[in-house]
């Protein structure tokens, strides 16, 4: 059946007018990208970006976190950029049949052919299995207001993949494939005997094709209006990564910046807004937040999607400048409340397959309310004032902060000269609160054991601020980091060792960013080192089934897991068990984010889960490796009625009382 002479000119039309579609709305988008105010560096370290663009974006590695999802998942990407090589090659023929396009070896035709069925075969089964997950399994992750927009998308593919075996069983049936590829196509050879085709090859060759080019070129014109955009937009954050260390958070040039943090979507920068658009509304981020998990009104999916919503809806007036009177984002993207129940543990942005990064959004958003609007909870506002007051958040007077060493024969920096090893830094925690200077003077007594030359800096050491930074206190943040800085650098420090996992991130990542650049390293990894060169020997039995909880400072921040758990391991006796949800998926305690210096009266006590998941290993003792960890854990076992069944150590007590 020969082509109608209108044929080319209907065609020229339809992928004008939808190619056009596609472009108006490429452009409309790039433009309000473009809006974001704040500036980010995200054109250095080009070699890394090309290696992400290439293992994140097109091989997708973190999608495979979750295997099903990720084999799911890849069926349909890889249908896509196998047809995409198809699409110019079906949609030529229609201004002139049976033509190919030019590979640089003939010989190449053939496994196209073949890789193109196998992969249109494998696209329908991802499809099968989506829409079974999404219609017969239901997650509640996927039960948003994007369902429907997915189940078009899904319809849309499955309507391409299967246009396209029927148009090439067409070809089968009217005999005009070569000979030498006939075997190439072989699920569409079955298909050309088995299929409607069968009955008139012709005229169904015209209608598959019609149907497959219609299709496609209807999608590209649907996608960028669809829920869908991640399809364009997610490969391009896989290069937009961070290259920052994932626990330095942005510094605020204090004195050259007029407004802080970010009430308006355009107070955000490009590669924040573009988080929005390549979202793919899979629910990972929600799935793994604690507060979200126990109940508190944060959605970090909802975060990023309402983001994206607004800034489309608000994007005539902010290209016009015009957005007096708009709602501002705490209306509009995320409730205040919410923003405060952050815990800053980077389970969602550690879990997002497209790089989404969700907590500096969370942190410019409470900046905005601190910094302009001075607000915070009152708790906080009173943890703030004693930092402010005493360099510390527990407000005991600053000169108090090396007592717990006296008699323990530890210098300070200031006595010996800076003739040490490391610095100890003791942090807050391990400087005022009961429990935890048990652990310092335990982490002391082996370093001394071990021959370690080591000093603290005593009244001269400040909190790192790190609780103010996480609050959106940058300014207090900046007066802490400072004033350490200084401190470190005017007695020579080198090398810090610390037992706390947030001191160790702030130090080690968001220190050089006022420069204090030092070899920051945590207590378990000296102890694993210690260990390990004999000059600890754990001797006495520890004769009891040990869990250790996981820091998210130290684990997912700064990918520390094995040493703390070498340390359990090197203890005589001991068994050892892992909680289901542990190292990289590891729940947070609920501390981090300054919410331990915030009342937690909404939903269930995110340390109070936590706990359920230690009990459930039928552990003796929760080992942690960090001083915020310890304090809530102590706090749920006492709640929660385990006081005496559950022991609750830092590893450094445990390794101290086996030497
Ligand atoms: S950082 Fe943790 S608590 Fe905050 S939104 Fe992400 S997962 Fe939830
Ligand atoms: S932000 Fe990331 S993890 Fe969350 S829904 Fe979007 S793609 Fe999934």
């Amino acid at each position: 059946m020969a082509a109608p002479v209108w044929l080319p000119y209907v065609l020229t039309a339809f992928l004008a007018v939808t190619i056009g579609i596609f472009l108006r709305r490429f452009t409309h988008i790039v433009r309000l990208l473009r809006a974001g105010k704040a500036k980010e560096k995200r054109w250095d370290h080009i070699s890394e970006r090309v290696d992400s663009f290439i293992v994140n974006g097109l091989l997708q590695k973190k999608v495979y976190r979750s295997i099903p999802v990720g084999i799911l998942h890849s069926f349909i990407f890889w249908a896509f950029v196998i047809l995409g090589a198809s699409v110019v090659e079906i949609t030529a023929q229609g201004y002139t049949p049976g033509w190919q396009i030019p590979v640089p070896a003939a010989f190449l035709y053939g496994p196209l052919y073949l890789a193109e069925e196998i992969i249109a075969v494998l696209a329908m089964i991802g499809i099968a299995m989506a829409l079974v997950r999404r219609y017969v399994v239901r997650p509640k992750k996927l039960m948003h207001e994007g369902f429907l927009d997915a189940t078009i998308v899904l319809m849309f593919i499955l309507g391409i993949v299967t246009s396209l075996l029927l148009f090439n069983a067409a070809e089968h049936a009217r005999g005009v494939i070569p000979a030498q590829y006939v075997a190439w196509k072989p699920i569409s050879g079955f298909l050309a005997d088995v299929s409607i085709v069968a009955l008139n090859p012709d005229l169904f060759w015209w209608v598959f094709w019609a149907a497959h080019v219609g299709l496609l070129f209807s999608f590209l014109a649907y996608i960028l209006y669809s829920k869908h955009s991640h399809i364009v937009f997610a490969i391009v954050n896989a290069f937009f990564i961070n290259m920052e260390p994932k626990g330095a958070i942005k510094p605020i040039d204090l004195e050259k910046t007029e407004t802080f943090g970010a009430q308006r979507v355009e107070q955000f920068s490009l590669r924040q807004l573009l988080d929005g658009f390549a979202c793919t509304e899979c629910g990972r981020c929600t799935d793994s937040c604690p507060a979200n998990a126990t109940g508190k009104p944060l959605d970090p999916m909802r975060l990023i999607v309402n983001m994206k919503d607004t800034l489309l809806e608000q994007g005539p007036a902010i290209l016009a400048g015009k957005t007096d009177g708009l709602p501002n984002m705490f209306a509009t993207v995320h409730p205040e409340e919410g923003i405060w129940a952050c815990t800053t543990c980077y389970a969602c942005v550690y879990e997002c397959p497209v790089f989404n990064e969700h907590v500096p959004k969370i942190i410019d958003m409470r900046r905005h309310l601190v910094l302009m609007e001075g607000k915070m909870p009152p708790e906080a506002a009173e943890t703030m004032r004693k930092i402010e007051q005493n360099y510390n958040p527990w407000g005991i007077g600053w000169d108090q902060r090396g007592k717990w060493a006296e008699g323990l024969g530890i210098p300070t920096m200031a006595e010996n000269g800076g003739d040490v090893d490391y610095l100890f830094w003791v942090g807050c925690a391990g400087s005022f609160d009961e429990r935890n200077r048990k652990v310092v003077a335990a982490f002391a007594r082996l370093m001394q054991r071990a021959g370690v030359k080591f000093a603290i800096l005593g009244s001269e050491e400040k909190c790192t601020g790190d609780p103010a930074r996480r609050i959106g206190n940058e300014y207090l943040f900046q007066t802490m980091a400072k004033a350490n800085v200084e401190t470190l650098n005017a007695r020579g420090v080198k090398k810090i060792v610390t037992a706390c996992p947030h001191c160790f991130n702030t130090l080690k990542n968001e220190y050089p960013q006022f420069g204090g650049t030092y070899e920051v390293i945590h207590h378990s990894q000296l102890l694993a080192e210690l260990l390990e060169q004999g000059k600890l020997t754990p001797k006495k039995p520890v004769a009891a089934k040990v869990t250790h909880h996981d820091s998210c400072y130290l684990g997912r921040y700064n990918d520390i897991y094995d040493e703390p758990r070498q340390v359990l391991e090197a203890l005589p006796q001991i068994q050892t068990v892992e909680m289901t949800k542990c190292r990289d998926k590891g729940f947070c305690c609920g501390a981090g984010g300054a919410r331990m210096w915030m009342e937690e009266t909404i939903g269930e006590k995110v340390n109070h889960r936590r706990l359920s998941h230690v009990t459930e290993t039928g552990a003796e003792i929760v080992a942690t490796a960090c001083p915020y960890c310890l304090i809530m854990m102590d706090d749920a076992a006492k709640t929660k009625n385990v006081d005496a069944s559950l022991a609750r150590a830092d590893i450094a007590e445990l390794l101290d009382r086996a030497v």
